[in-house]
């Protein structure tokens, strides 16, 4: 069956109020339908609040537009992230005042606050998913869509599957699952392994002569757009770069997400994407960096796989903004008859968003079979009538 998603497009009928994202937003909320909420209710609106510099994330002009229906329910809601961007979030506008409601560490002041949750996957047997979450009775994903390095997408998923964990986990078991490579040590000499180390233009291949290891930095490696690196193995044949490998992170945020909605009733769980200032990496950069689509609109759904879902399909209908292309990016997919995701067209094949979604279906959180549900779009609107409030002077409305 498949899930509603209503979408706010970032584009309008004509210039009103009426018709604004903010107003789209909220209708958003109306069609998720917060009534499920009820005065007992603790609502974390898990958020990621950003690093130091990184000021791409949502604006708290939305956020509070949010937490606003949430308080209407009479349910208490609170903004909850990792205790460094909570710490400092009021450098980047968050803040109490500004979001309508108190923002909090996700697993304590020193984000060790966690229960102990079985994932065995790999070598990963258990993870400590944050207490807040876990103490919650509903939950608000509010997540700023982005390419990303290690998954080529990042957005609902990723915000509770990585940012749901403490901070050890998320460091050391999620992303290490990842940093595996596919290197035959008996064929390669350590002549052969410097020839490596020096094909790669990015310095993503080290070599360690001592021990006979070889490393591939995967979360940056630009995979089916580069393999510079197997032109260099030729004959040798001991390296090589699989898709399999790219699956392994995606296949971890889908089973720690899974084991952090399990802790919810499903019809107190809801999921809200803002398509906007989509970066070519993570909000965890801590820098601002180029937009590199245009901005698309929101997205909302009671369907963490179905929002997900809807969410890359609008972005893959848009162009890469070339021209903001950081210049770092040498290895770029610009054959568009390859017929590529823009990210993927950064990030390289293997780096597939659809993944998030593949996996999101396989451990049981949704369906990637949706119905988009257009609020107000513009050729409708530009047929109503409505007018707007210029400020003329101080009305302070
Ligand atoms: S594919 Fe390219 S970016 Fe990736 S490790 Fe090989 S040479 Fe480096």
């Amino acid at each position: 069956m498949s899930s509603r998603v209503f979408y706010g497009s970032i584009n309008h009928g004509q210039i009103a109020q009426f018709v604004s994202l903010a107003v789209k937003l909220d209708k958003i909320v109306e069609g998720l339908d917060f009534s499920s909420l009820t005065s007992k209710d603790k609502v974390a609106v898990k958020m990621h609040l950003g690093f130091t510099d990184g000021a791409q994330t949502i604006p708290s002009f939305y956020v509070r537009r949010v937490v606003e229906k949430i308080k209407e329910t009479g349910a208490s809601p609170y903004i909850t992230d990792n205790p460094t961007s909570v710490y400092n979030a009021f450098h980047r506008g968050y803040t109490q005042e500004t979001c309508g409601c108190p923002i909090i560490p996700i697993a304590g002041i020193k984000d060790l606050y966690g229960y102990e949750t079985k994932i065995n996957y790999m070598d990963i047997e258990t993870m400590s998913m944050a207490g807040v979450l876990h103490d919650s009775d509903a939950l608000v994903n509010l997540s700023h869509a982005k390419a990303q390095n290690n998954v080529g997408y990042a957005a609902a998923l990723k915000n509770i599957g990585v940012g749901g964990y403490g901070g050890s986990d998320r460091w050391k078991k999620i992303h290490g699952v990842f940093n595996t490579v596919s290197w035959d040590s008996g064929k390669c000499t350590p002549e052969h392994a410097g020839k490596l180390v020096g094909s790669c233009p990015y310095e993503y291949i080290k070599y360690d002569k001592e021990e006979h290891d070889l490393k591939i930095n995967r979360g940056k490696c630009y995979n089916g757009n580069c393999m510079e690196c197997i032109e260099a193995d030729g004959d040798i044949g001991c390296l090589s770069i699989d898709p399999e490998g790219f699956e392994t992170f995606h296949e971890i945020i889908a089973i720690g997400s899974k084991k952090i909605l399990d802790t919810f009733d499903s019809d107190k769980v809801f999921h809200i994407n803002f398509l906007m200032d989509m970066t070519p990496t993570c909000d965890c950069m801590g820098i601002v960096q180029p937009q590199i689509v245009p901005d698309i609109g929101i997205v909302g759904s009671r369907d963490i796989v179905a929002v997900e879902q809807a969410s890359i399909d609008l972005i893959g209908k848009e162009e890469l903004i070339w021209s903001k292309i950081p210049p770092y990016f040498k290895h770029l997919n610009t054959d568009k008859s390859a017929g590529l995701h823009p990210f993927q067209r950064l990030w390289g094949p293997m780096k597939d968003p659809y993944l998030v979604t593949k996996y999101g279906e396989k451990y049981g959180m949704g369906s990637r079979d949706y119905e988009l549900v257009e609020i107000l779009p513009a050729e409708e609107t530009m047929q109503m009538k409505g007018g707007h409030s210029f400020e003329r002077g101080p009305s302070f409305a």
